[in-house]
């Protein structure tokens, strides 16, 4: 047999995607025959936005052997408890969306169902009184969780809000230790070859050629390799999703770090505040049909909370997938393979989503069929995922104040979600899968936080008394209320533990 091993990997781009992926294929494919090239221009530069992140980074982390204190003060992270939504279903509304559950483990049927049956009768305040990431974040403390399964303060999970060029920076210090060779330079002409038609090679701007076996297209919104080259197409989400714009402006800060992502509703799109140790990362997504890049600068300037430490960065894209993400040789991973938008902080999931289905199907160079349609459908079925859940925060709004939310208040959905919004409305379940964003909590979350109530509870939750429920749902609210009171404020948390001064006072 002969030997059909992948020898050459070559990685365009050095962005986030780039240096996630050269930093996984070099700890963990990477061997004395398969030599793994990253090429970046510094002269292109990368997107410079990206800082919010979802838990499932921590186990990209782990893998990868990444300490966590040496990585947030390497990156001058902080910890991320949840998303919270101001202004989206009405002005004045405001929810987080929890990494972590409602209620307590166990019960018959899910909390929600519990809380709903309570709160048509009695005030029992909302929802994310019963879920500790939710209490705790709001008052800006922060402890890990629990080991102990049947403890309350197992109920969560974290992410980290970071520095996007340092991370970038730390995953290149990764990759090259692990053996990884970068390569400066702009890429001026993409080789295929003429019988196969699989990229051969690619041609940098002083004339250089490297060739290669599996090429990994990280080279951003232009699809260098993907689109440009081998035209994979652009699946268009941009009648669900119309904001297509973003102006994002760093800026200082003094107050305590908060630990969660803030995402408010403005009037052509939405606000993103990320606050980090020394910093806090700002932008306005908005909507270029219904607000110009200059009135946007002006919107969100005026929100700033501290001194503009940078210009304002300005971004273009559309949102949508690359119809194959892999297509003969080729893999697009991170910008170049599809940008939903920014609300849910789901991009750099998705690259870590895409490395790590790359390695789990790893290729020969035959690149058969099956296993390019396996990773296609794997890749599909995250995105149109989060694209649902995503519509699902623009769609179910009350507002009328302004023509994008009147456009998407009253848009037709996609189907999958019209089934789930059905499924939610008829009896306060959710359409539950196995693979892919979101799940269950996730889901609650944001159908309560847009005031989408469901018409009945769980019939399992009359099993239990309004006189017996609501004096539990009393004692629960209280011992949350008590459990996150004792934890250190993130602040005195980062301090102790991996504050980025301590680093660099080292
Ligand atoms: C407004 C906004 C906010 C966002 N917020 C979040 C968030 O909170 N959380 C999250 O997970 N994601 C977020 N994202 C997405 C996130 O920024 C990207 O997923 C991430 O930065 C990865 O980008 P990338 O590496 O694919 O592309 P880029 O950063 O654009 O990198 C592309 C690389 O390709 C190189 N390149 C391109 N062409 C060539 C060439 N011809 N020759 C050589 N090199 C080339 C460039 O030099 C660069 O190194 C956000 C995006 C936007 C627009």
């Amino acid at each position: 047999m002969t030997d059909r091993r992948i020898r050459r990997v070559v990685v365009v781009g050095g962005g986030t995607a780039g240096w996630m992926t050269a930093a996984a294929l070099a700890r963990l494919v990477q061997s004395p025959d398969t030599a793994v090239t990253l090429i970046e221009s510094a002269e292109i530069g990368t997107v410079g936005v990206g800082e919010s992140t979802l838990p499932h980074i921590r186990a990209f982390n782990e893998r990868l052997g990444i300490d966590e204190a040496e990585f947030m003060k390497a990156t001058r992270a902080t910890f991320k408890l949840g998303i919270q939504f101001q202004d989206w279903a009405r002005i004045g509304d405001a929810y987080i969306h929890p990494f972590g559950d409602y209620g307590l483990p166990g019960g018959e049927a899910p909390f929600h169902h519990y809380w709903l049956k309570a709160s048509a009768g009695a005030d029992v305040g909302p929802i994310d009184d019963y879920s500790l990431p939710c209490v705790a974040a709001r008052e800006g403390r922060f402890a890990p969780p629990a080991a102990d399964p049947r403890a309350l303060a197992s109920t969560y999970g974290y992410a980290y809000q970071l520095d996007a060029s340092l991370y970038a920076k730390y995953l290149r210090g990764l990759s090259e230790a692990g053996g990884a060779t970068r390569v400066e330079g702009r890429i001026v002409e993409v080789k295929r070859d003429a019988e196969s038609g699989l990229i051969a090679g690619v041609v940098l701007d002083g004339g250089k050629e490297i060739e290669g076996d599996l090429f990994i297209d990280c080279s951003g919104f232009r699809g260098l390799l993907i689109e440009q080259t081998l035209q994979a197409g652009y699946r268009d989400w941009s009648h669900w999703l119309p904001c297509d714009r973003a102006v994002a402006m760093p800026c200082a800060s003094d107050a305590p770090t908060v630990p969660y992502t803030r995402a408010r509703a403005l009037e052509a799109g939405w606000q993103f505040r990320i606050p980090l140790q020394h910093r806090v990362g700002n932008g306005y997504v908005y909507c270029s049909a219904f607000l110009d890049a200059d009135a946007a600068t002006d919107r969100l300037t005026g929100l700033l909370e501290g001194e503009a430490l940078n210009t304002p960065n300005h971004l273009r894209f559309q949102a949508g997938q690359r119809r194959r993400t892999w297509v003969g040789n080729c893999v697009a991973v991170g910008l170049s393979g599809g940008f939903i938008e920014p609300l849910e902080s789901t991009s750099i999931y998705l690259i870590q989503q895409a490395v790590t289905q790359l390695i789990a199907l790893w290729p020969d160079r035959d690149f058969d069929p099956a296993t390019v349609a396996e990773y296609n459908r794997l890749m599909d079925m995250e995105f149109e995922r989060i694209r649902d859940f995503i519509i699902l925060h623009y769609h179910a709004t009350e507002r009328t104040d302004s023509e994008l939310w009147n456009h998407v208040r009253t848009m037709t959905p996609p189907d999958s979600l019209i089934e789930k919004l059905e499924l939610w409305r008829t009896r306060g379940a959710v359409q539950e899968y196995r693979e892919g964003l979101f799940l269950h909590p996730s889901w609650v979350a944001v159908y309560l936080g847009q005031r989408v109530r469901p018409h009945r509870w769980h019939p399992l939750a009359d099993r239990r008394a309004t006189s017996d429920l609501l004096p539990a749902l009393a004692r629960l609210r209280e011992t949350i209320a008590a459990t996150a009171a004792r934890m250190p404020s993130q602040d005195a948390y980062i301090a102790r533990h991996c504050d980025y001064r301590t680093a660099e006072a080292a």
